[in-house]
């Protein structure tokens, strides 16, 4: 068998790093499997940054990240950029594969984040952070007095959408059905509010820009015509997708697939592990409430494996 390690982290999104952190100052000596493709996460997609506390001039997705993983590093993180592809959480040890390779930990931290439904579109993932975004929050600043359109129907693209008028000249709904699927009393504030337009039975086909964003090309999905629409923002609010298959009959998720844990800790319902981030986190979303998490997740461990003695 292996070294059994106090810790392994999986994930190295804000909840990641900040878990490898705590853990590594608490002389855990955790082993961070960071992903391949996505390793950084979320923020690694995106530019400015402004609401992260402790950078007041704002900074880069990709820097944060990095100001992060060196951070974690520094107190004895050992981090691999693969992906974990199977684990035993039952296991004693725990038991993370990387392929053939296979790892041992007394404990284990998830984090392994969720992702942002995409539209799948050419332009699309060129102009993140440069006009398209995923989160009104985070970039509803960046889009004062500017024409944006959010797409989607649900309770969130109702959020979005009214949360955006705040700054925004117009905000134009576009759906591709003639009703929505938002509860009645977001359907309500939304038609009620003037800045907000709806643009039924319609899709995103192409999104336009070279820098930034300058415009979308609809087509309308009854009859098959286009139009195009002259907008600085486009708001995606089709859905999220929670990274927790690879736990699939070992923990419990929600309907939506969401780690359950016993909140406020972040303890899930098999001893010795954690989960934080946006796997468990439908609500808000953020980096900030990820790497708060990822902290509490590590102090959970430290005091699990200390209990076990
Ligand atoms: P993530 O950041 O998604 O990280 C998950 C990690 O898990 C990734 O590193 C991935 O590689 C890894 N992983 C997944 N599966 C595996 C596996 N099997 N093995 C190993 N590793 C795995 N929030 C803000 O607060 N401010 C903003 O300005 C802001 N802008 C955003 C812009 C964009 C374009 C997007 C998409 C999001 C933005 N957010 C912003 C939201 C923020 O990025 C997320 O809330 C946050 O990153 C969630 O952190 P996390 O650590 O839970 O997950």
């Amino acid at each position: 068998m292996s070294d059994v390690r106090n810790v392994i982290i999986i994930g190295s999104g804000p909840a990641g790093y900040t878990a490898a952190v705590y853990a590594a100052r608490g002389d855990l000596k955790p082993l961070v499997f960071e992903g391949s493709v996505t390793a950084g996460g979320a923020l690694m997609n995106t530019t400015d940054v402004e609401n992260f506390p402790g950078f007041p001039d704002g900074i880069m997705g990709p820097d944060l990240m990095d100001n992060l993983r060196k951070q974690a590093e520094r107190f004895g993180a050992e981090l691999i950029a693969d992906d974990v592809t199977e684990v035993d959480l039952t296991a004693d040890p725990k038991v993370v594969k990387v392929g053939e390779d296979v790892f041992h930990a007394r404990s284990v931290i998830i984090a392994t984040g969720s992702g942002y439904r995409e539209l799948g579109l050419e332009n699309e993932k060129r102009l993140s952070g440069r006009g398209v975004s995923w989160c009104a929050t985070c970039d509803g600043f960046f889009f004062r007095e500017q024409d944006i359109a959010v797409v989607g129907g649900g309770d969130t693209a109702m959020e979005e959408a009214i949360f955006l008028t705040k700054f925004a000249r117009s905000v134009t709904v576009v759906h591709r059905r003639d009703e929505l699927r938002a509860s009645k009393i977001m359907q309500d504030r939304a038609f009620a509010n003037d800045k907000i337009t709806f643009r039924w039975n319609s899709e995103v086909v192409e999104v336009h820009g070279e820098d930034r964003l300058t415009g979308v090309q609809l087509r309308d999905t009854q009859t098959g015509e286009e139009s195009s629409l002259d907008v600085t923002g486009l708001f995606i609010a089709i859905g999220h997708d929670p990274r927790s298959e690879l736990f699939a009959g070992q923990l419990d998720t929600d309907d939506d697939g969401y780690l359950l844990v016993d909140a406020p800790t972040t303890t899930t319902k098999i001893p010795g592990v954690f989960a934080s981030g946006d796997v468990v986190d439908h609500i808000y979303r953020q980096a900030i409430t990820a790497a708060g998490s990822g902290c509490a997740a590590a102090i959970d461990a430290e005091r699990w494996l200390q209990d076990q003695g």
